[in-house]
């Protein structure tokens, strides 16, 4: 077997993309995941009938395709069978009226789409795109960096980033302001505010979250610029083509090994336990891609008295449920040009989503839930046999402990078989408004509620798919413990969803994790 230098527990794209880095300069590395397939949040299984892929979480894997790291591997993961596909009508919102209104990479079209909603909000995007390029690459920056512990206002007024004057002010709102505070000032159109605020949904930033712009001021400019990046036959490819990469350096993904424990030899982190006793030693680093309410259980009783009190604290963010579709046609959108876009957000002003996010929190099933449809055969129909579809409809802020039903009409507590399809039905209904005919397309689904993807994940507590809420308390440096890669026992370290720069299906924390790794050694 392996004579490891370093372990990591958890096969997700963090850990891999540590791995791959650790590997090449030579360290021996061993990655465990308790599960069958790789990949945690990022996997692509056919869950409705035969020919049929879908990814049972990550789909949207542009903050990977720009990165550095995918550019370094390129070649390596057009070897493995990742191939890149760009969707060039990338997302939009049905608006108030029954509306679409979407965003390609053609800034002329979108600006013309813009003003037929407002024709002074036409004149805001292009502010918001100056801003972008003022801003972004500053935001890169932060988001790249090792946290500071005093957060965002650190990186603004303080010394560590040298801002220049006149892109303090825009800066400063991206960071600290909430979506409605910015947007209200910036746009006068629901249509315009909802189409940005969406994108904090995606997170847990409900339009009057302090600190949620960051997100959809990034997601919304980029994907002007570049469009939306997939991965043909779903994401699961990337990290199929990542544990190639670590074997390739001599490493080893084992998977179906679940942690139980780490081992610990005069107050350093020296290996893991596994749950069938199996103990596996290390030389140099034991890496955990798990929640700091997980890393409580397996450093068990290791961890000083600060972590201890700040992993109990620790909180998750609202959970999610995904209805995958098999389809005999995509939604026939009244708004025809729906039909072109990868993403549809139903959750048409400010006000609806911060509904949908406070009866979430409340423990309510939401009226009217918050929905992304995804229509990745568009783009890549390589996911379903000829002529089929598959439909992946994710929806935000749905509670993982039911204390109620906010329409009056699902009853029970608990994520039964009944409540999930009743709940499902709610949402099919809410595609079916806007597109006619849409259910009888159906060929078969499978939901997953909170509880199942926690099952599939035990990082996504409660179907929270950031592994803990990225509101401020628990950004920048307090994601988790003083936001480092490292812990404060020797041996120990951390990445992953949990960590900063927090949620995401690109390799962030794990770029992070390597180079604290090399520093130190
Ligand atoms: C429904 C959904 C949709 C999403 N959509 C997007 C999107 O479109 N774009 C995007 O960028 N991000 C998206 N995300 C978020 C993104 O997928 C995750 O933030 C990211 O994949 C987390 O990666 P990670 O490295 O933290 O590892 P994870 O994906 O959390 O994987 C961790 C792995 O560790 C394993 N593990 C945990 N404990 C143990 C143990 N004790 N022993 C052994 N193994 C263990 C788990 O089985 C898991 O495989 C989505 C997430 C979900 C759930």
């Amino acid at each position: 077997m392996l004579q490891a230098d370093a372990i990591f527990i958890g096969a997700g794209i963090n850990s891999l993309g540590a791995a791959v880095l650790l590997g090449e300069v030579g360290w021996r590395v061993l990655v465990l995941d308790r599960n069958e397939v790789p990949g945690g949040a990022v996997r692509t299984l056919q869950l409705t009938l035969p020919g049929f892929h879908h990814d049972i979480g990550a789909m949207n894997l542009t903050v990977l395709a720009s990165s550095p790291f995918f550019q370094e591997h390129q070649s390596q993961f057009a070897k493995y069978g990742a191939e890149f596909i760009t969707a060039d009508r990338s997302f939009g919102s049905i608006a108030p009226d029954g509306r679409f209104l979407g965003i390609t990479t053609d800034r002329d079209v979108n600006l013309r789409a813009i003003a037929q909603f407002s024709p002074a909000d036409a004149q805001a995007w292009k502010t918001w795109n100056a801003d972008f390029d003022r801003c972004a690459p500053i935001l890169f920056r932060i988001l790249g960096s090792p946290a500071v512990a005093g957060g965002p206002l650190e990186y603004v007024f303080g010394k560590e980033v040298p801002v220049p004057e006149e892109t303090r002010q825009a800066l400063r709102g991206i960071l600290v302001d909430s979506l409605r505070h910015n947007l209200t000032a910036r746009f006068e159109s629901d249509a315009v505010q909802a189409l940005i605020a969406a994108w904090g949904l995606h997170l847990d930033y409900a339009p009057d979250v302090a600190g949620g712009c960051w997100m959809p001021f990034l997601e919304t400019n980029v994907d002007q610029r570049q469009g939306i990046s997939l991965v043909k036959g779903g994401s699961g490819h990337v990290i199929h083509a990542l544990c190639r990469m670590v074997e390739e350096t001599g490493g080893e993904v084992r998977t179906a090994q679940t942690v139980e424990k780490i081992l610990f030899d005069s107050g350093r982190a020296v290996g893991v336990q596994l749950a069938d006793g199996e103990s596996i030693r290390c030389s140099r680093a034991v890496v955990a891609s798990v929640t700091p309410t997980a890393l409580l259980k397996l450093a068990d009783g290791h961890l000083p008295r600060a972590e201890v009190s700040q992993a109990r604290d620790w909180q998750f963010g609202p959970g999610t449920l995904v209805v995958h579709l098999a389809l005999a046609e995509l939604p026939q959108w009244t708004a025809a040009a729906a039909r072109q876009s990868f993403y549809v957000h139903l959750g048409p002003t400010l006000d609806d989503l911060a509904a949908a996010y406070q009866q979430g929190m409340a423990g309510l099933l939401s009226a009217r839930p918050f929905c992304v449809v995804a229509q990745p055969t568009l783009y890549d129909p390589s996911r379903a046999p000829d002529g089929r579809h598959v439909l992946w409809v994710m929806v935000r802020a749905v509670p993982a402990e039911i204390r109620g039903d906010a329409a009056g009409k699902i009853s029970g507590s608990q994520w039964t078989d009944d409540v999930k399809n009743a709940f499902a039905d709610r949402v099919l209904e809410l595609i079916e408004e806007h597109a006619p005919g849409f259910r009888a397309a159906v060929l078969a689904r499978t939901i997953h509620s909170p509880r199942d993807l926690e099952h599939l994940n035990p990082n996504l507590v409660g179907g929270d798919l950031n592994a803990g809420s990225m509101h401020l308390a628990q950004f920048y440096g307090q994601r988790p413990f003083q936001g480092a890669s490292r812990t404060p026992l020797p041996g120990l370290y951390l990445c992953g969803a949990s960590t900063w720069p927090g949620g995401g299906a690109n390799p962030g924390s794990g770029i992070l994790v390597a180079n604290e790794l090399l520093k130190a050694d």
